[in-house]
Parts: structure tokens; C-alpha cells; sequence
């Protein structure tokens, strides 16, 4: 039976970790907050545990997914730290959206002891997750990759090795700085529409026919801006994060890559603006806000007029 440890029940950590909940997997959870962990022990086939250390014993694969990865970083070192317990042999996949230097900054105490590392970041959001059919982008050793698959399979649906440690990191950021862009252009051109009298609804039908369409168009704007729904699913400071993940990549390459360093301005003067737990499709309304529009009419408030 694999012996499994998730770290970091967020919003969609969460429902990865019940993936794993499943009668044929023995099942440790610990999370920053205990009261989560103890939540999710109560209602799952898994067991709460209060350090980082007690869930990374005896297990075969650790699981994190915390915001980034400075934070998974500052789960190693000390007496409650997964080194003073992760089993030589043990391999940690860490499911933030990171960044490659901590990456292989966190894989290096762990090689020392024989434990393997892979970054494997996901796409698909939080529904993905809770169908289990996300994307997971694997940097790291392909035979470690290959031990670990079938815990990964769990939530994972196509899982791709990308390359050395750091490799999904990268692969990562740039995925979402293009979500960034498409959130931020799509909301740029409504606003214009809006103000030349042109309906989102009526733009969006004729975008989502045509060569400008992404899954902002199809998927984000009607289903959370236009209905003025907003859910939280994916917090836009995280975004902000990928994105200068992303610009930081470039620089690092020493490529001129002007739209996402500006992309990345953007991101953090929204993130600025809206706080931390405003959801990512709420760009939108710093665009409205400086547009003086509302995607498909309403008040300045933001309420619908339909
Ligand atoms: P949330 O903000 O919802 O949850 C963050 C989790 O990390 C919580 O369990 C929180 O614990 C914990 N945490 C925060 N800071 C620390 C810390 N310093 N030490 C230990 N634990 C900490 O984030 P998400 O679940 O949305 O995102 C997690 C990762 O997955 C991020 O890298 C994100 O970019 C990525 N991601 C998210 C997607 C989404 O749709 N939400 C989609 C794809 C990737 P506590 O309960 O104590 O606050």
C-alpha cells in the first residue's frame, strides 16, 4: 500500500489531496492551519498530523501544493522539518506553482539523503482537480517520475516531463502569463466595445468564432465577469506570482520580452489594488476601473444592468 503525505490543503490542494483519500493508499495530511487538516481527516480516508516532520515519516511520496515555492523551502530544515523524517528512498513532488531556483535549492539537501525531488506543477484549476483530470508538468529525473506515476495519476490526468528540475516551474509561469494576457487584452477590447456600443455579449459570441478567442473569451468572461459571478477560485496574487515567474524567466535568458515584463507590471498593480483575496478574472474590473466601463453594462459598482 503507498504511503502518502499531502501538504497544504488550499483551494486546490484540497481536492487533489482527496484523490489520494482512497482506501488502497495510506494517507497522511498536515496543513499550516491544523483545523483544515483535522476537516479533512474527519470527512476523508486520511489521518491529521500537526508537523511537517510526523507527515513526511515512513512515507513513500510527499505531496505539497502551497502558494510558493519559498514556502515549501521553510517546510525542510528543523526538528519539525520533512528532512528530520522523509525516508532515504521517499521522493517529495511539490505541486506549487514555483519557481526553478528554489527548486533546485530544495532538491539539493534532499539528493544529499537519497530522496528524490520533482517539481510538478498543475494546470486545469480547481474543477480539474476536483475531476482529477489536471495537467502536471514534471521537472526532474524521468525514472523518478516513473516510481512515482501512479500516485500522481490520481489527480493527474496528462502529466508531461518537461526536462531537469525547474523545467515545470518554467513551463508553468509561462502558461499563466498567457492567461494573464488573455484576461487583461480581453478586458481592454470589451471595455473599448462597451464604450462604442457594442455588447459583450454580442462581441463575445462574435470572438468566440473567430481567431481572437481563448479561454478567457470562451470560459472566464462569460461565465464570471459578464454575470458579475467573480468566484474565487484561483487568487489573483497568485497569478501576480506566475507571472513574474514568468518575466523573471525571460530576463534570465537575456530575451527581450516587453509583454510579459509589462504583464507583469500589470499583475502586480491589480494585485495591489484588489488585495489577496480577490480571484485572478478580477483584473477585469482594474481594466473597467480604468477604462470607465463595465463589461457588459451595469454601474460603476459593477452590478449587471440585465
Ligand atoms: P491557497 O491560497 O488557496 O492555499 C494555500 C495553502 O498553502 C493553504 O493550505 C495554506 O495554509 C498554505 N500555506 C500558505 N502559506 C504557507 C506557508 N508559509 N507555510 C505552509 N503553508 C502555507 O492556494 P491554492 O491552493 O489556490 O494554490 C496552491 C498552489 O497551486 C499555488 O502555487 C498556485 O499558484 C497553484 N495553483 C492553483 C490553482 C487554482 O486554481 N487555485 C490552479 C493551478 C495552480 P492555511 O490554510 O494555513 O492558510
Amino acid at each position: 500500500m503507498p504511503r502518502v503525505a499531502f501538504l497544504g490543503l488550499g483551494a486546490i490542494g484540497t481536492p487533489m489531496a482527496r484523490h489520494l483519500a482512497r482506501p488502497d493508499f495510506d494517507l497522511a495530511v498536515w496543513n499550516r492551519t491544523a483545523a483544515r487538516a483535522e476537516a479533512f481527516a474527519a470527512a476523508h480516508d486520511a489521518r491529521a498530523v500537526t508537523t511537517p516532520a510526523e507527515a513526511a515519516r515512513d512515507r513513500d511520496v510527499v505531496v505539497t501544493c502551497l502558494p510558493v515555492s519559498r514556502d515549501v523551502e521553510s517546510l525542510l530544515a528543523g526538528p519539525d522539518g520533512l528532512l528530520a523524517t522523509m525516508p532515504a528512498g521517499a521522493v517529495l513532488v511539490d505541486c506549487t506553482s514555483g519557481d526553478a531556483a528554489t527548486s533546485r535549492r530544495i532538491a539539493a539537501p534532499l539528493a544529499e539523503r537519497g530522496i528524490g525531488f520533482l517539481d510538478a506543477p498543475v494546470s486545469g484549476g480547481v474543477s480539474g482537480a476536483e475531476q482529477g483530470t489536471l495537467t502536471v508538468m514534471i521537472g526532474g529525473d524521468e525514472a523518478t517520475l516513473a516510481r512515482v506515476r501512479p500516485v500522481i495519476e490520481c489527480f493527474g490526468k496528462k502529466i508531461v516531463h518537461c526536462g531537469a528540475v525547474g523545467a515545470g516551474d518554467a513551463l508553468k509561469a509561462v502558461n499563466n502569463a498567457l492567461l494573464a494576457m488573455h484576461i487583461w487584452g480581453t478586458a481592454e477590447g470589451l471595455v473599448a466595445l462597451e464604450k462604442a456600443g457594442v455588447k459583450a455579449e454580442v462581441a463575445l459570441d462574435v470572438i468566440n468564432t473567430s481567431s481572437g478567442r481563448s479561454n478567457a473569451s470562451m470560459n472566464l468572461f462569460p461565465e464570471r465577469v459578464v454575470t458579475r459571478a467573480f468566484p474565487r477560485t484561483f487568487r489573483l496574487a497568485l497569478l501576480d506570482k506566475d507571472v513574474g515567474i514568468a518575466a523573471e524567466l525571460a530576463r534570465e535568458q537575456r530575451i527581450t520580452a516587453p509583454l510579459l515584463q509589462l504583464t507583469s507590471e500589470l499583475f502586480r498593480m491589480a494585485h495591489h489594488e484588489l488585495g489577496e483575496e480577490a480571484d485572478h478574472v478580477e483584473a477585469a474590473r482594474v481594466v473597467e476601473r480604468l477604462g470607465g466601463a463595465i463589461i457588459g453594462g451595469g454601474d460603476a459598482a459593477g452590478s449587471a444592468s440585465t
